[in-house]
């Protein structure tokens, strides 16, 4: 096995390894109470949230947390009181109910990862890729998370059972040319554990990509060991491809660039996604950090994400308007791969579209003028060609708090 890591000497601590990362991780409101992180009022009034959503935060992550309410690190990662879905006025209910036939638009499978499920673990939407859950474990719960009811109230259905029914999916199904590892975290597997999967895949001779979707290099750096770099730099029979999750500049830190490097030495394409989140990354100056950054960590910064209707983010929603308004505003800031495409997943499993092009008209408009009050909009949209749907029109309901909530 090549050794091309050992001169490079990590900003670690030698015996800070991400398990024992993972080991000292904070994983409900009295460890936030104990190490400090959250008062005594504050874990007071969450308790009633009780077990609803997951909380994990690495000490690592923990530690770029300002003592702020408006810290974009800690709105990330600390339980709010804004995770209870709010009460909808009757026009919102009735577009909901006419638009999606149910009245609120938060849909616990809110991209169809179930809805497309073709045996356990496996989601085939698009004709040429598949996605493998193979795990609900994270080194973080965001708590703006588009799978947040998978790993919690909805965990036994996206994530039980062995791989092999999978495996054998995808032996059979000639035509996927592309499986995306995620999760939860697909590198929250042991090394063992995800070198028997990689062999197994490097069996099957028409997988000629595998996307690693994770977000260790954000919340858990020290999982780029070099065991695991050292078992990406073998040789497959397939590309390897590590799509990461920075929302925020405050998160590309010395150790979370010191293991992107390492990543792009055993040749690995490294891309990011992020999502566009109120209060967290929505302005220029913060998306402009984030994606010149990147770019110049040899990170392409490739999809930012309209939020998704998952129960308990509505307070990260933005506009897609305001979207839009700033990635146009980016694109005079930064070179052009710099600049990552806005996207939309159509909910129920359609597919994504480009928010930039013109596969999205905005229908009707709902103004409210007391500027505290829900607003929102109906769109047209075209879905794109999927596995078992041809290209068609769909009806998207946006709607969003856009002065409740600060802007950053
Ligand atoms: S790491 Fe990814 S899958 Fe896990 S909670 Fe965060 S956004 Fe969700």
């Amino acid at each position: 096995m090549p050794t091309i890591f050992p001169q490079i000497t990590s900003p670690h601590a030698p015996l800070e390894t991400w398990q024992q990362q993972l080991l000292q991780s904070y994983c409900n409101l009295s460890d936030l109470l104990n190490h400090g992180i959250i008062s005594t009022e504050e874990a007071t009034k969450w308790k009633h949230l009780g077990e609803k959503f997951k909380v994990r935060i690495t000490p690592y992550y923990a530690k770029l947390m300002k003592n702020s309410e408006k810290c974009p690190i800690r709105k990330q990662a600390i339980p709010s009181l804004k995770e209870e879905d709010p009460p909808l006025p009757s026009w919102a209910t009735q577009t909901s109910q006419e638009v999606y036939g149910r009245p609120t638009p938060w849909d616990p499978d809110p991209i169809g990862d179930l809805q497309k499920r073709v045996a356990p673990r496996i989601t085939h939407r698009y004709t040429h890729r598949a996605i493998l859950h193979l795990s609900s474990f994270c080194a973080m719960y965001c708590r703006f998370c588009f799978r947040k009811s998978h790993l919690n109230d909805n965990e036994k259905n996206l994530y039980n059972g062995s791989l092999e029914p999978a495996l054998r999916y995808l032996q059979n199904a000639r035509e996927i040319r592309e499986i995306i590892l995620t999760g939860g975290d697909p590198l929250s597997l042991t090394d063992s554990a995800l070198e028997k999967l990689l062999k197994q895949i490097h069996e099957i001779p028409h997988i000629r990509t595998v996307r690693i979707h994770s977000r260790m290099a954000v919340t858990l750096p020290h999982r780029f060991s070099v065991p695991l770099l050292s078992l990406l730099n073998q040789k497959w029979n397939f590309q390897l491809v590590l799509v990461s999750h920075f929302n925020h500049p405050y998160e590309l830190t010395p150790e979370a660039i010191h293991s992107l490097s390492q990543l792009r030495r055993t040749g690995i394409t490294l891309l990011n996604q992020s999502v566009l989140l109120n209060g967290i990354n929505n302005s220029v100056a913060c998306l402009s950090t984030l994606f010149q950054g990147l770019y110049e960590t040899g990170v392409i910064p490739y999809y930012l994400h309209h939020p998704d209707w998952t129960p308990g983010t509505f307070h990260f929603r933005v506009s897609i308007e305001e979207g839009q308004k700033l990635v146009g505003q980016l694109r005079g800031r930064l070179t052009g791969p710099a600049v990552p495409d806005y996207i939309l997943d159509i909910p129920q499993g359609f597919g994504k579209i480009s928010l930039l092009s013109s596969e999205i008209k905005k229908e009707t408009e709902f103004r409210n003028s007391d500027p505290s009050l829900l607003q929102g909009a109906i769109y047209t949209v075209t879905a794109p060609e999927t596995r078992e749907t041809k290209a068609s029109p769909h009806r998207y309901f946006d709607l969003y708090p856009p002065s409740i909530y600060p802007q950053v």
